[in-house]
């Protein structure tokens, strides 16, 4: 896990100076270089020979990063016994420790090798080194955790099986042949089985079941590929599956995993127990089944993920960039977004109405042994819940809650200790985007730029992630879902006190969105009462561009482009296409897109033809050519203008989402949504039809100094853009052409707006944050405008730019704001 900062005992040096840590972005080689400058420099002070010598040396090695319950000490053990060294590797709070003792070159091969040959599984932030006295000590050893005075702290997170588990898991000469729970230290579940620190077989839900003696040998060798794997487990000893009823009788199967691929092959749906969760799996090719699930499930029009056998199949379905491969193939195994092959044999009720398809690879054996068999094609492997409710994990709940959706379910009698949702990621210009960072990710740590006191950060009310903070690290939570409900709740509280215990964060700070109406900050406010904790508001925008700040160690100040569905402004009105000249503790509001009426409020959002009635009306076409262009009857118009006129049920919003709503409404007649962004998302997947050299536009909002004596904030009109627009669509230009024009317009008037700040604050760098980036195409003409406009552009790589980042940045901000109170009492 990654070291909590204790600059006095960490990172010696020779002289007992504290060595900073490297850069966090450093690749291997220059962690290297970095390593060996310092070896040097020791050297130099110590010796007064330059170049490397044979006499032996003794050496405090402190390695942190992600390098515990990820085969990490067995490498190093393997490493130092080739090197013929003497000493021990043990872990601690703060990573691990090693002393080495031997010949210098060989010391320095060590190192070298310790970078160079990290387990697929491991990342190293940082290596501090300091002299010791010689022992003598000839041989290495692995030390427990306790000798070194505390214990270790951090799960790792759940990994793919590793490609020597999947040879084992087909060659039926081995004794784990089609064993469904097979790992190593290399892969496995990890966060999803742990209770409780350290992350030991105790402390996970493979406690009952006692190891045979044979997985017991591989457990106890340092040699072995499964030393100190805890989920180890065989056909002996370990877990297993069987198939249940949907009224929970144990149905008799020779085979339950052969069972279960007849039953999808015949168009069922099977409940499948997997790593984080329960999946409803049913055949991708079926239209039938398909149709069917989503009816069972109550959930329409909204895309389901496929998972397919391996990458060929998975280049069957989508035109795969060689990044979106990359992606498929790391030990997370996201689902990943990439732009649907036609014809490419999945039902078309699977991703209706979109270019793109959310396709992923197996990453539990269970789920390679359902691919074994060459008639599965592709599956659709869905979180088992409805609608918006968590995720079901526990065979009791499953049977209760999907017991009128599944057909059959494939149980297993490992328990799912935390709940952890399949992750999901797109290439987004050229990186990549967490849209949901759940399963793969979590709770791998972030980096702050600033040190925080121990605190929480609620997040906000949809897709809502939190955010524990300690130092210089911040911990995300898995994405929770929605803040709406009773479950939505305790699945939060759960989570929460699952990560508070595991990182020992015993907070000192509550944060949260200023929204008077979020559960989330209804929460916090009585969570700080009750502990009499301090209690911190921040700007939704401010956190959205705070969050992208933090990921690249900014403090600003810089340009944030905050593009974003709604939030609460500070002036009380619904936020959402923002330029800001943000710090991380405080922002100014430059400019916004001109506010609208969202006639009818919530009702907005589902029915994207209110917002475009509202934007024509606001855009000066009469009421009778806004119900026109809009569809909408006599009757709805009437109603619509007289509820904007009198401002009932009409609050005022600068949202670019709901811009992009509006749009879609107009140019594709989308006029009620099944789900979030379904109209954006469609607009964006119509626009990418048109050739990706139309970045000039004539839809191009335009920027207007404020009336009245203060010029702050300005504002993005939308007249001429909608006067454009229209008269296009009248003119019978094609969609794909209109939807194309409006991306390309959006970007150019956000750039000029940007350009606008620079002249006024004299800031070259601007931060792209917001739910609006997330649109692909947008991100990439927003980025080339800026470059061309001489602008450095910094967008999301760790945390979703979505409101799934957004307690991040609240953390961030919180941080900052701390620190400046400290600094200027
Ligand atoms: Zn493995
Ligand atoms: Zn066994
Ligand atoms: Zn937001």
């Amino acid at each position: 896990m990654p070291c909590t900062p204790r600059p006095r005992t960490n990172h010696l040096s020779l002289s007992g100076e504290a060595l900073v840590a490297p850069p966090r972005s450093l690749c291997r080689a220059s962690i290297w270089a970095y390593v060996m400058l310092n070896l040097r420099r020791e050297n130099l002070t110590s010796s007064t020979s330059l170049g490397p010598s044979s006499r032996a040396l003794r050496k405090r090695i402190r390695v942190c990063g992600v390098v515990q319950g990820v085969g990490f000490r067995p490498f190093v053990y393997r490493l130092a016994t080739e090197e013929h060294l003497g000493g021990f590797i043990g872990n601690d709070t703060d990573g691990v420790i090693i002393e080495l003792e031997g010949p210098e070159p060989r010391i320095e091969s060590f190192l070298k090798r310790l970078i160079s040959e990290t387990p697929p599984l491991a990342r190293i932030d940082s290596v501090g080194t300091a002299d010791l006295p010689l022992t003598g000590e000839a041989t290495f050893r692995i030390v427990a955790s306790e000798v070194l005075g505390r214990v270790s702290t951090g799960i790792p997170a759940d990994a793919a099986t590793c490609s020597d588990c999947l040879r084992e898991l087909l060659d039926p000469g081995d004794r784990r042949y089609r064993y469904p729970f097979l790992n190593c230290t290399n892969c496995g579940p990890r966060f999803t089985i742990t209770r409780s620190i350290p992350y030991d077989r105790p402390q996970t839900s493979m406690a009952v079941f006692p190891m045979c003696p044979e997985c017991q040998a591989e457990y106890d060798d340092p040699l072995n590929r499964r030393f100190h794997a805890q989920p180890n487990a065989c056909w002996q000893c370990g877990p297993h599956v069987w198939l249940e009823t949907p009224q929970g009788a144990t149905m008799q199967s020779v085979d339950p995993v052969a069972e279960t691929i007849e039953r999808l092959l015949l168009g069922e749906i099977l409940a499948i127990k997997g790593i984080g969760g329960f999946h409803l799996a049913a055949d991708a090719t079926s239209e039938s089944a398909v149709t069917r699930l989503r009816d069972r499930k109550h959930r329409y029009g909204k895309p389901l993920a496929v998972m397919v056998r391996d990458l060929d199949a998975a280049r069957a379905l989508c035109e795969l960039t060689a990044d979106e491969e990359a992606l498929l193939q790391t030990p997370a195994r996201p689902i990943v977004l990439s732009h649907a092959r036609s014809d490419n044999g999945i039902a078309s009720s699977v991703a209706p109405g979109i270019p793109w398809l959310g396709v992923y690879l197996p990453y539990a054996p269970l789920q390679h042994l359902l691919f074994v068999d060459s008639r599965v094609m592709a599956l659709i492997m869905t979180s088992a819940n409805l609608s918006e409710e968590p995720i079901a994990i526990d065979n009791e709940d499953a049977r209760a809650r999907l017991g009128n959706i599944a057909d059959a379910f494939l149980m297993h009698d490992r328990e799912i200790l935390q709940r952890c949702d399949d992750s999901v990621a797109a290439i987004v210009d050229g990186y990549p985007q967490l849209i949901r960072r759940a399963r793969g990710y979590v709770p791998l740590a972030i980096p702050l730029p600033i040190d925080a006191p121990p605190l929480l950060a609620v997040g906000g009310h949809l897709k809502n992630v939190f955010t524990l903070a300690r130092g210089k690290f911040a911990y995300q939570s898995q994405h929770l879902g929605d803040l709406e409900n009773f479950t939505g709740l305790e699945f939060f509280e759960h989570s929460l006190a699952h990560l508070r215990h595991t990182f020992e964060i015993e907070p000192q700070i509550v944060v949260h969105d200023m929204h008077p109406g979020y559960l989330s900050t209804s929460w916090a406010k009585k969570c700080a009462s009750e502990r009499a904790l301090r209690i911190i508001a921040v700007q939704h925008h401010h956190a959205h561009i705070a969050s992208c700040m933090a990921e690249h160690a900014l403090t600003g100040p810089v340009i944030g482009l905050s593009l974003d569905g709604t939030g609460y402004g500070t002036d009380g009105r619904i936020w959402g296409g923002e330029v800001l000249i943000c710090s991380v503790d405080r922002f100014d509001r430059f400019a916004h897109v001109d506010d609208v009426a969202m006639p009818g409020g919530e009702a907005a959002i589902r029915e994207p033809w209110r917002m475009a009635f509202a934007h024509l009306l606001a855009a000066g076409f009469s009421e009778d050519e806004a119900r026109k262009i809009t569809g909408a009857t006599h009757e709805e118009a009437r109603l619509l203008s007289r509820m904007i006129d009198r401002g009932i049920n009409s609050p005022l919003t600068s949202s670019l989402g709901r811009l992009f709503d509006a749009a879609a409404a107009v140019i594709l007649k989308r006029r009620k949504v099944d789900y979030d962004a379904q109209a954006a998302i469609e607009l964006e997947g119509t626009a990418i039809r048109e050739p990706d050299v139309l970045r000039r536009s004539e839809y191009v909002p335009e920027l207007a100094v404020a009336d009245g004596p203060n010029e702050h904030p300005r504002t993005l009109k939308l007249g001429h853009l909608w006067r454009a627009l229209v008269e296009d669509l009248r003119g019978g230009v094609p969609q794909a052409k209109i939807a194309a024009q409006f991306h390309a317009g959006i970007a150019q008037g956000f750039v000029a707006a940007a350009v606008g700040a620079r002249e006024a604050s004299g800031i070259p760098q601007v931060a792209l944050s917001g739910g609006c980036m997330h649109n692909r195409r947008l991100a990439r003409l927003l980025r080339y405008g800026l470059e061309e406009a001489g602008f450095q552009v910094f967008q999301h790589r760790q945390v979703s730019p979505g409101d799934g980042g957004l307690s991040y940045g609240q953390a961030a901000v919180a941080a900052a704001i701390l620190e400046t109170e400290a600094t200027h009492p």
